[in-house]
C-alpha cells in the first residue's frame, strides 16, 4: 500500500478545477466576459472533473461495495486496471449511466465533482449556443 505519489503541484494544483467554477459564474453574472472564454473555461472544468479531480474510485468490488481507493477523475478508476475499465465501459453505455451516477452520489467528493461537471456542461452548451447565434 506504500505507493504514495508525491505531487509537486500540491493542494491547489490538485483542486485547480474547482477554481474555474467561480470564474465561470463570474463570467455569466458580470456579462463582460466573452462567451468563447466561458466555453473554454467550462470545457476545462468538465475535463478536470472527468479525468483529474481527486475522488474515490467507487468501482463495484467483488463484494458489491464501492471501491474506496483514491482515484483521479469521475471516469477513471484507481490503480486497479479492472476498475478503470469498469467505469469507462459504463460511461460509453447509456443504459449504465444511472448506475454510474448512483456511484457519484454516494460520497461528498464525487458528488461535488459530478455537480460541477453537470454545471460545466450546461455552461459550455449555453456558451456554445451564444457563440453560434452571435
Ligand atoms: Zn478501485
Amino acid at each position: 500500500m506504500g505507493r504514495k505519489r508525491k505531487s509537486s503541484t500540491g493542494f491547489l494544483g490538485r483542486y485547480f478545477g474547482y477554481l474555474l467554477l467561480p470564474i465561470i459564474v463570474y463570467g455569466w453574472a458580470s456579462g463582460n466576459v466573452s462567451a468563447a472564454f466561458i466555453l473554454i473555461a467550462s470545457s476545462l472544468a468538465i475535463v478536470y472533473m472527468l479525468f483529474a479531480v481527486p475522488t474515490w474510485c467507487m468501482a463495484t468490488t467483488r463484494d458489491g461495495l464501492g471501491c474506496r481507493r483514491n482515484s483521479n477523475g469521475l471516469l477513471l478508476g484507481c490503480s486497479l486496471r479492472e476498475h478503470k475499465w469498469q467505469k469507462m465501459k459504463m460511461a460509453v453505455q447509456a443504459s449504465k449511466w444511472g448506475e454510474l451516477f448512483a456511484k457519484f452520489w454516494s460520497n461528498t467528493s464525487n458528488a461535488a465533482a459530478a455537480v460541477s461537471a453537470i454545471a460545466g456542461t450546461g455552461s459550455a452548451i449555453v456558451a456554445a449556443l451564444a457563440l453560434l447565434t452571435a
